[in-house]
């Protein structure tokens, strides 16, 4: 099998399963209770913490373990919003973000507030201007994705926090996708909230943290015992908090590798793709985009029916992202990228991840290239 859906998910590393294995077996201690045996798993949550805080370069107090990134999500809106309802009822987002963000501001218009989305360019970037005029003296939250899961587009995250900043409106990002991959520097960006998942940088799934800059207010979303500070009850997943620190500590330790081989890779295989399909573009931005992610058209196809057929040939891709295969609807983040309907069924996201092999692309863009011809025909 060719696995090129790293977006979707990512295997996880057999160091992160080794540093789970304990905490599954001999330390399988409530990391609440007072005693030796629990304080082990509490002593492993809070060590986690740490690594985790590390990376981002804040205070472990800011550093909330949730079941993921779209937990994170609705966490971050919906309790902000919430709490900050007192300064206003109005929040800014984009066209293109994630489920977790869409679906969730959609809840909240039904809640009686008010939600901004931001249109983009080709590349998939917003407009500075158009942010700035969209900020009104009751807005509370701006929440724009660091990395966009279907196209691969990078914001410029330091402007837009920049305006945030200058404003005085929070800044939350989804960095599901670019926490792990690229650089974060929440402080330059000035982002006070972050949203990450574990199973998006080789970790376990059903585990991810917020960033929650000290002195934000919050509520609760999960209500309960007295853990994460009282803010996020729940008896702790210890296997997968260890786990996605070690896959953090492994993200980090080995990023400017790992970037420098998936964008080389990237760009090579767009190149080859391009020139030798006929029709076939590359979607959003050449240069501002995470390095393993290639979003291509293949105008004329239908990109569900290659899905299937590169499937049947053992190479793994998508068709929009992994949350919206069974949408019978285009992909609302190619759409507000201009492609037609039709052009936006014809894009099929391959991403690309530590263990890809240039063999492995060779051999995808021979089945491509059979495939999408067999699929002109049709
Ligand atoms: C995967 C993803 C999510 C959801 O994260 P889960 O941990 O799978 O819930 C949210 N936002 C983006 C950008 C993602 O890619």
């Amino acid at each position: 099998m060719i696995y090129l859906d790293h977006a979707a998910t990512t295997p996880t590393a057999s160091e992160v399963r080794a540093a789970m294995e304990p905490y599954y077996q001999r330390r399988y201690g409530n990391a609440s209770t007072p005693y030796e045996f629990g304080q082990h798993s509490r002593e492993a949550v809070e060590n986690a913490r740490k690594i985790i805080a590390d990376t981002l370069g804040v205070q472990t107090s800011e550093i909330y373990f949730t079941s993921g990134g779209t937990e994170s999500d609705n966490w971050a809106l919906k309790a902000t919003m919430e709490a900050y309802a007192f300064r206003g009822r109005h929040m800014i987002t984009t066209q293109i973000e994630h489920h977790a963000i869409g679906n969730t501001c959609e809840y909240l218009r039904k809640r009686g507030f008010e939600v901004t989305e931001l249109s983009v360019d080709r590349d998939g970037r917003i407009s500075l201007e158009q942010l700035e005029r969209a900020i009104r003296q009751d807005t509370v939250l701006i929440s724009i994705m660091c990395a966009n899961n279907e196209i691969g587009t990078l914001q410029d995250m330091e402007a837009i926090g920049e305006i945030a900043r200058r404003r005085g409106v929070i800044f939350h990002t989804d960095a599901v996708q670019a926490y792990g991959q690229i650089p974060i520097d929440v402080n330059g960006w000035n982002v006070q909230m972050l949203s990450a998942s574990s199973h998006k940088f080789y970790g376990p799934k059903g585990c991810g943290f917020l960033y929650m800059k000290q002195g934000l207010r919050t509520e609760s979303m999960i209500h309960g015992g007295s853990q994460e500070s009282g803010r996020r009850a729940g008896t702790e997943n210890v296997p997968g908090i260890v786990g996605m620190a070690k896959a953090a500590q492994l993200a980090f330790a080995h990023m400017d590798e790992t970037m420098e081989r998936e964008t080389w890779m990237r760009d090579r295989m767009i190149h080859h793709i391009c020139s030798e399909i006929p029709g076939a573009f590359l979607v959003g931005s050449q240069t501002h985009r995470l390095p393993g992610n290639l979003n291509i058209c293949f105008p004329g196809i239908q990109a569900s029916n290659l899905v299937l057929l590169l499937d049947e040939a053992g190479i793994c891709v998508s068709a929009g992202s992994a949350c919206n295969t069974s949408e019978a609807e285009p992909s609302h983040v190619l759409k507000a990228v201009g492609l037609s309907d039709a052009q936006a069924y014809a894009c099929i996201r391959m991403t690309l991840g530590r263990d890809t092999t240039v063999q492995e692309l060779q051999e995808t863009l021979r089945t491509l290239k059979r495939l999408v011809k067999i699929l002109k025909k049709r």
